[in-house]
């Protein structure tokens, strides 16, 4: 039996690496000091999918034999996913669709995508988790839901977590939770603020007049009264230190990227008076390394279009919903998500009808309609690589037990061989008639 120590868990935003794995053979046989999630996948099986071309079974190469034909045939495929696969595949991506003149996406675009929108136009007064957990005495989290999927947050980080400033933890820290209903998160908190759906931009600009000295006219601003809008204020300006997380509450409902922009202001007008910063609370384990990487890769954080030979960026232009809704693309390559189950089902339907090719450890929704699947060595477990925490910070993931299917990087990297082949094959016979 080999006992392994600080491992990272992959499988949320978090990337808790304080892991400890027990592995018998090539089998993990216990977690330890992970949560409920981390437990179901470290232990789940692995190497139970086989690859599949028009839902028979194949060899590998002939799969991959497969996904080249329809890649290289295609006008415009569309490359979509990513948030769960390693930075290294994530780089290979951007590379075959830079060679394929391809539009990129990952699964930003369909939850912190207006969150970046947002940075893009104000700036980001930022921090690590590490900080949260040594300095941060007041935390407020909007639209987030952290108990239930990101386990281990309060624990590590933010209202339980004991650092320098915070000895007492949770005595040490006053909590601040805004949703549209009582989550186990709001459960935890100080001050909850029951925003009414679609309210959040009125309580953060009535927080923001508040804070720049205006008064408040009227009785309720989304939902909140004018003495909880007060309270709120006095709470966030006495802070020596706080952060703001928020999540798909402020990103996805009215407002989107006007939200996040009015949260990202209210921090900003906070530091005028003290210490304050803010996390999006992102969910999957690498989908901020998927903006980062493809961030230095193109210029661009997502919804990326190569057709013309260099990137450009154009949310809502060559992101997937748009992309998949107007019917743009006639082929995909999905890499480590699930559109099928995720995506606006008229998205996910044209999916069903273009030549569609899913590399995933697991036999996805989207996988079951697919032209061709491939399965791939599961990143964390099977796959080293790397992944970037919800603060930027990024962690090394390690193979700890092997697998008979390549990484996502190495499947990547031969689909873009084999296609720069064919395209080169195909100029050479133009040539020679
Ligand atoms: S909180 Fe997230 S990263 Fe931490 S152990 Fe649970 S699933 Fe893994």
């Amino acid at each position: 039996m080999r006992r392994l120590e600080n491992i990272v868990c992959s499988f949320c935003g978090s990337l808790c690496d304080d892991i400890v794995l027990e592995i018998e053979g090539n089998t993990i046989s216990k977690v330890r000091g992970g949560c409920a999630i981390s437990r179901s996948k470290f232990l789940s099986p692995i190497d139970n999918e086989v690859p599949l071309v028009d839902g028979k079974e194949v060899d590998f190469s002939e799969a991959l034999d497969a996904a080249v034909e329809i890649l290289a045939k295609a006008r415009h495929p569309l490359i979509y996913g990513l948030s769960s696969a390693g930075s290294e595949a994530q780089a290979a991506a951007v590379k075959l669709g830079e060679t394929l003149g391809a539009s990129i996406d990952s699964t930003s675009s369909v939850c912190h995508g207006p969150g970046t929108v947002a940075k893009q136009l104000v700036g980001l007064s930022t921090c690590t988790l590490g900080e949260v957990k040594n300095r941060a005495d007041v935390v407020v989290f909007w639209g987030c839901n952290p108990v239930e999927a990101h386990p281990r947050h309060f624990s590590r980080y933010s209202v339980q977590a004991k650092g320098l400033n915070t000895e007492g933890g949770r005595r040490d820290r006053r909590i601040i939770v805004a949703d549209v209903r009582r989550t186990a998160t709001a459960k935890a908190a100080d001050i909850f603020l029951q925003v009414e759906p679609n309210g959040d931009f009125q309580v953060l600009t009535a927080l923001r007049a508040v804070l720049s000295g205006n008064e408040l006219r009227g009785d309720t601003f989304g939902g909140i009264s004018r003495d909880e809008i007060l309270n709120t204020s006095s709470v966030l300006q006495d802070a020596e230190y706080g952060v703001f997380f928020f999540g798909m509450g402020l990103t996805m409902t009215r407002g989107t990227h006007y939200n996040v922009q009015q949260a990202l202001s209210l921090v900003h007008d906070l530091n005028e008076k003290t210490a304050f910063t803010v996390i999006p609370m992102r969910g999957h384990g690498n989908v901020a390394g998927a903006e980062t990487v493809l961030t230095w890769q193109t210029g661009y954080p997502f919804g990326i279009n190569f057709s013309r030979g260099y990137p450009r960026y154009g949310p809502g232009e060559f992101t997937v919903t748009d992309l998949l809704c107007r019917e743009e693309v006639d082929a995909a390559l999905v890499v480590a998500s699930d559109p099928a189950a995720t995506l606006p089902a008229r998205a996910g339907e044209y999916l069903g009808k273009i030549p569609t090719i899913v590399i995933d450890p697991n036999y996805s929704a989207t996988a079951k309609f697919a032209r061709v699947f491939l399965p791939s060595a599961p990143i964390g477990v099977a796959a080293s690589g790397t992944a970037y925490r919800m603060d930027q910070v990024p962690l090394p993931l390690k193979k700890v037990i092997d697998s008979k299917y390549p990484t996502d990087c190495d499947i990547l990297l031969a689909i873009d061989k084999g296609v720069v082949e064919c395209f080169a094959y195909k100029v050479a016979l133009s040539m020679t008639h």
